[in-house]
């Protein structure tokens, strides 16, 4: 029979080897000798049939009775178990039995790989045959009737190992026990296959020793996946799981059922976002699921997440428009205020952006407003209903666009819904003007200068001065106006003091009078004796001969002399004020190399500067004789003022020096809101410095080559209007600049332009070599700016000076082009002598073009006066209407030279050489992220395409646009000309 090599589970962490309580027949075991045990039918505990083996020699001594097993497979077990059921009698309770009687047993196992047994091999004897144990009945017992006997059972279990060959035998010696073994079960122990902790672990057989841990690893359950460290438990020697480390966890789109052993896709409509032992989640509202087992949910249609929302969030929309906008005027600001959109898309982080238009400033539509206006708290991103905006234009018509824009706004395709809000600016007068100073005065005339107002608020058409005897009455006031910003007040009577107040006045109107100054005209008597004190030195004058010279030296010395003023009841009301340098309404420019000693025009027409009044604090520029700084300046009794301070380098010459100095005697005698101001010369100590007002924007060339696009067209005619009013002021002073440039105009942060640079040195044949000035007969020629007749016999007039204010022109309202752009020196005087004249720049209005044009007359007595161009660009000031047309193409009669503004795109081989030879070079990323890389690409590009390549700047995108539309007329022609 094999009934004792049936292996059945007999739990989970039993494995049965071996049973004799199933045997249905026959056991058959190996007995020896053959009077020693004999198998023998029984009942166990609950009466059912069992084979048994018993032995009960007590009565004869020297027992040695072996009863051996069958052969029983390892099958794989490394320690075996060995469950015995048996009962013995009590020695004592057999009557005259010998010493000899035992009550024990001996267990044995013998291992070999095959079943080799025979009946006597292995012998019967310890070694070869392993001792397990010897085996004593314990107390636990249970009663049963074996045969009519009541015996007790006893149970006891040994182990033993490692085993290693395929089988082994067990063997029970008897040596004189009275026994019976009722059932033997052989088995081994195993860890069972286990789903712990989301793992899946084998079967596992327990260890050799009972103390052995056998670790297992686990598989996670399929999808399923490991928490950080691999996931293992171990078996220990009772088949027991102990000692777990790690463990799964389901994955994302997958949750835990059924106790954690089974990862089960997330249904539709759930979504399970990372690892971990929560459960599938609903789709957030306005979302939904695509598939099973979904880690997130998509967004419905029109509706979207931000990169920060978490996914259990609701999935989100656009805002709508903001409500109820509020627009409140001030003169030249705003303050808007509106209610939160109807719908905020289901979001929180709502915020506003504000973009302003201004409309019908001349070129047609709206563009968008310049930097300078201001925004509080900010233009974009506000948080709060409300924004105050200043800086406006004033009169000019602006759209505010309020956009609501949330988390989500840039992924919408549309763009942000917004609310639109017209206004009108009111018109804003010009402040007042803060201080009136005496220039010169005589027994009929005061002259008078005062500085432009701090705010200005539009270009200043005029100046109008009220004034009255102190003596009487105000309503008794004359009135007088002024272009600029010096008077003089004739037919006054002598030694009389007299109220001044000045407005200024532009389109929006007169500003408010300035506060009252007393002035008070010369006496009869000062006024003679001044003349004849200083008669002989006038006599003993070099520059005889130029008859008003001497008459405007008389002056200077009266006046200097005449500052010995009596005292008067208003000495301290009056402003002391001499300049020294003018006669009563004549405004006369001295060269100063017309004086003997140049260092006595310095003297006359500089203020000298204590140096420790001079603060330089860093360098801003290089001039000619050195390097050009900015400081501060602080005298005594005065407010400190930003200035601009030019050195001269240290090793000069008397003739640099002298030079150098000579810009300052020329500047020194001027007083012009457009022409730069000078505070003074240091010329005690070393170096030598001139310092001047400073100019915050710096040069006007680059200045516009950094703003490129940025101004309005009535911004740039302003600027224009400015540098015209400094040079007619030149012209009516009878200075001609000669250097008329854009590099040659200072701006400052009010964007008032202002003439400088009166060095004269530049034009000197000896000077270091800058290309912009060529070498001619007699001196150094600015070409490209300069005239004509100028060029060609040294001609330099006012007239001179116009055209080159044309050429300034064109270079302002190119954004600072270099004239005649790339052309030699040589072809520009070719082209100009047969007529050629700078094309319109783009975008610029035809009657700027025209007025350009009428500066670059051959004739230059046909070119305009610089009164008459300050007036007609006021004119297009206040009418802008008139700035609206634009110069066709190519039906000018004047025209032109070639019209290089949009480039032939032929010459280019890629779109990157495109852009930047429109200066359009910054944007060349961009154009290639967005796939605009070839020309055909290109030039289907729509104005959306423009703004998603990331130009934002109306200028920009205006000349990307017109580049892009004659490169489209272009490739047509092409086209044609192929077919
Ligand atoms: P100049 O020698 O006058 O051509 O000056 C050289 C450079 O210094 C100019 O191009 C300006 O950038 C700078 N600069 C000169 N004067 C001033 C000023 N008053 N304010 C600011 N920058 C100035």
């Amino acid at each position: 029979s094999s009934s004792s090599m049936t292996l059945w589970v007999f739990s989970v962490a039993l494995l049965v080897l071996m049973d004799s309580t199933t045997a249905t027949a026959e056991l058959g075991w190996t007995l020896y000798p053959a009077q020693g045990w004999e198998e023998v039918s029984g009942y166990d505990e609950n009466m059912n049939t069992i084979r048994t083996y018993q032995v009960c020699n007590v009565f004869d001594s020297s027992q040695n009775n072996w009863v051996r097993t069958k052969y029983i497979r390892r099958r794989g077990a490394q320690r075996i178990h060995v469950q015995m059921k048996f009962s013995v009698r009590d020695c004592s309770s057999i009557p005259n039995v010998p010493g000899s009687c035992k009550e024990t047993f001996n267990l044995y196992y013998y291992e070999s790989d095959s079943d080799v047994a025979s009946k006597s091999s292995p012998p019967w004897m310890e070694n070869p045959w392993v001792k397990v144990d010897t085996i004593a009945a314990d107390e636990s017992f249970s009663q049963v009737d074996l045969g009519g006997r009541i015996m007790k059972i006893n149970s006891e279990v040994r182990s033993f190992g490692p085993v290693s060959r395929n089988g082994f035998y067990l063997a029970f010696q008897d040596y004189g026990a009275c026994m019976s073994l009722i059932a033997v079960r052989v088995f081994y122990r195993k860890c069972p296959r286990v789903v712990q902790n989301g793992a899946v672990f084998p079967e596992t057989l327990s260890g050799a020793e009972s103390t052995s841990l056998v670790a297992a690893r686990g598989v996670c359950v399929p999808n399923g996946e490991e928490v950080d460290v691999p996931i293992k438990l171990y078996c220990n020697g009772d088949g027991e799981w102990m000692v777990p480390i790690g463990r799964c966890m389901c994955k994302a789109g997958y949750e835990a059922v059924e106790n954690g052993t089974l990862c089960r896709a997330c249904e539709s409509g759930f979504f399970k976002a990372a690892q971990g032992d929560h459960g599938c989640q609903q789709c957030p509202i306005n979302s939904r699921t695509t598939t099973d087992g979904a880690t997130n949910c998509v967004c419905r249609t029109g509706y979207y997440r931000s990169d920060a929302d978490p996914p259990q969030m609701p999935c989100t929309t656009v805002p709508s428009a903001p409500q109820s906008v509020i627009s409140m005027v001030n003169e030249t600001s705003l303050q808007l205020e509106w209610s939160p959109p109807q719908e905020a898309g289901g979001r929180e982080d709502v915020v506003y952006n504000i973009i302003c238009k201004s409309c019908g400033s001349g070129r047609g539509g709206c563009t968008r407003c310049g930097d300078n206006v201001q925004f509080v708290p900010r233009q974009l991103g506000l948080t709060d209903g409300r924004v105050h905006i200043s800086d406006l234009l004033a009169h000019t018509q602006y759209t505010f666009e309020i956009q609501a824009v949330n988390g989500v706004s840039d992924q919408s395709p549309y763009s942000p819904q917004f609310t639109t809000v017209n206004i009108t600016t009111n018109q804003a007068a010009p402040s007042a003007v803060s201080i009136i100073h005496q220039v010169s005065r005589s027994p009929s005339s005061i002259t008078l200068s005062w500085s432009q107002p701090d705010q200005p608020n539009g270009v200043i058409l005029d100046y109008e001065l009220r004034y009255h005897e102190k003596n009487q009455a105000e309503w008794n006031s004359s009135l007088t106006r002024s272009q600029t910003n010096t008077a003089v007040v004739r037919s006054l009577r002598p030694g009389t003091i007299y109220i001044f107040q000045v407005r200024a006045r532009t389109v929006a109107g007169f500003g408010r009078f300035s506060g009252k100054m007393y002035f008070q005209t010369m006496t009869e008597e000062e006024y003679k004796s001044s003349l004849q004190e200083k008669l002989p030195l006038i006599i003993g004058s070099s520059v005889a001969g130029v008859v008003f010279i001497i008459a405007v030296t008389v002056i200077i010395i009266v006046c200097r002399r005449g500052s010995e003023r009596q005292e008067s009841e208003y000495t301290d009301k009056l402003q002391h004020y001499t300049s020294g340098h003018m006669s009563p309404g004549m405004k006369i420019y001295i060269d100063p190399f017309t004086y003997e000693d140049p260092n006595e025009a310095v003297r006359e027409f500089a203020k000298e500067i204590e140096i420790s009044c001079v603060k330089i604090e860093q360098v801003i520029g290089a001039g000619e004789f050195g390097e050009v700084c900015s400081g501060n300046l602080r005298q005594p009794g005065k407010r400190e003022i930003l200035v601009a301070i030019k050195t001269l380098k240290a090793g000069y010459t008397e003739r640099q020096r002298r030079d150098f100095l000579s810009e300052a005697s020329i500047m020194g005698q001027f007083d012009h809101p457009n022409i730069i101001h000078l505070e003074g010369v240091v010329t005690k100590s070393s170096p030598v410095m001139i310092i001047t007002e400073f100019m915050e924007n710096g040069s006007l060339d680059s200045f516009l080559r950094q703003n490129d696009g940025q101004f309005t067209v009535i911004q740039l005619v302003g600027m224009l209007r400015g540098i015209a009013a400094g040079m007619k002021y030149l012209c009516d002073m009878n200075y001609v600049h000669r250097d008329l440039a854009a590099r040659n105009i200072l701006v400052n942060s009010n964007l008032v332009c202002k003439v400088s640079d009166f060095g004269l040195s530049r034009f000197l044949e000896d000077d270091t070599s800058d290309p912009t000035y060529t070498s001619a007969l007699g001196g150094k020629i600015p070409i490209r700016w300069t005239a004509p007749e100028a060029i060609q016999y040294r001609k330099f007039t006012s007239s001179s000076d116009c055209w080159s204010y044309g050429i300034v022109m064109w270079e302002v309202m190119s954004y600072g082009e270099r004239p005649y752009w790339d052309m030699s020196n040589q072809d520009v005087i070719n082209a100009i002598e047969q007529d050629y004249r700078l094309p319109p720049p783009m975008d610029c209005p035809s009657a700027l073009h025209q007025l350009m044009l009428d500066c670059w007359q051959k004739d230059r007595n046909n070119r305009p006066k610089f009164s008459q161009i300050v007036s007609t660009l006021d004119k297009m000031i206040r009418n802008p209407n008139t700035l609206k047309a634009m110069t066709p193409l190519s039906s000018s009669v004047h025209l032109p030279l070639l019209d290089r503004s949009t480039p032939d795109f032929s010459s280019f081989s890629t779109v990157d050489e495109w852009l930047d030879a429109i200066k359009m070079g910054q944007y060349k990323e961009n154009f290639a992220s967005e796939g605009f890389s070839s020309f055909e690409a290109v030039s289907q590009m729509s104005m959306e395409d423009i703004l998603r390549a990331g130009v934002t700047l109306a200028g920009h995108q205006k000349k990307i646009l017109n580049s892009i539309q004659s490169m489209r007329a272009q490739m047509n022609q092409i086209t044609s000309v192929e077919v």
